[in-house]
């Protein structure tokens, strides 16, 4: 399914995370199902490999013992083929198919966020939104004009200020016992999402 970050500005945390995180959730269930179904995609997985640590775990999740057997079993052959040949040193590597389709991905809602930020309405959006994680925010300054870019930092300061002012308050809610948690219940998390991005984001 294709997404949009205009869908994006209804939630918590930053936009370009949100829509890759759903991206990816998608593409795992499919590759998941697909290395069951089909041999050729489960070769494909084998000769990359796997998966990363954080992508394996996660896959490993989605599978069923049976299936996490079978790929174990198909990359353990292919380990013992390559020592046995003295090959191994090409091997070390994993070039993780679900960290290949985030990074994909993750270029697209790059190129889309730039497009959508000329545009007064969703400009008006985005500040009323979390706006971007360090990660993102950095990358997007990277590569817009000046004007665009004043835009951006003076709303990731905004974005702070108000983030800052929910934790305040969550924090004098908990210390009180009070359960009357309203819109702040998720502070902490935006927060650490704003300065590491997405839980297994990559930073390059
Ligand atoms: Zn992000
Ligand atoms: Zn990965």
């Amino acid at each position: 399914m294709e997404r949009s970050l205009r869908v994006a500005t209804d939630y918590r945390g930053c936009l370009i995370c949100h829509v890759l995180d759903k991206d990816e959730t998608d593409y795992m269930a499919s590759l998941q199902y697909q290395t069951i179904k089909d041999e050729r995609v489960r070769q494909g997985v084998v000769s990359s490999n796997g998966y990363c640590n954080f992508h394996f775990h996660q896959m490993a999740r989605l599978a069923s013992p049976m299936g996490n057997a079978v790929l174990g079993k198909g990359l353990i052959e292919r380990e013992i083929g390559e020592m046995e040949h003295g090959s191994l040193e090409s091997n070390w590597e994993i070039d993780c198919l679900v960290c290949r389709y985030v990074a994909e991905r993750e270029e697209v809602y790059l190129e889309e966020l730039q497009i959508l930020l000329t545009d007064k309405v969703f400009q008006k959006e985005y500040e009323g939104s979390d706006g971007l994680c360090r990660i993102h925010l950095k990358k997007v300054l990277n590569s817009v004009e000046d004007v665009l870019s004043r835009f951006l930092l003076k709303t990731q300061v905004m974005h702070l200020k108000l983030l800052k002012v929910e934790l305040d308050t969550f924090i004098s809610k908990v210390r009180s016992t009070s359960r009357d948690m309203g819109y702040e219940k998720n502070s902490w998390w935006v927060a650490i999402e704003k300065w590491v991005g997405k839980k297994g984001l990559k930073v390059k």
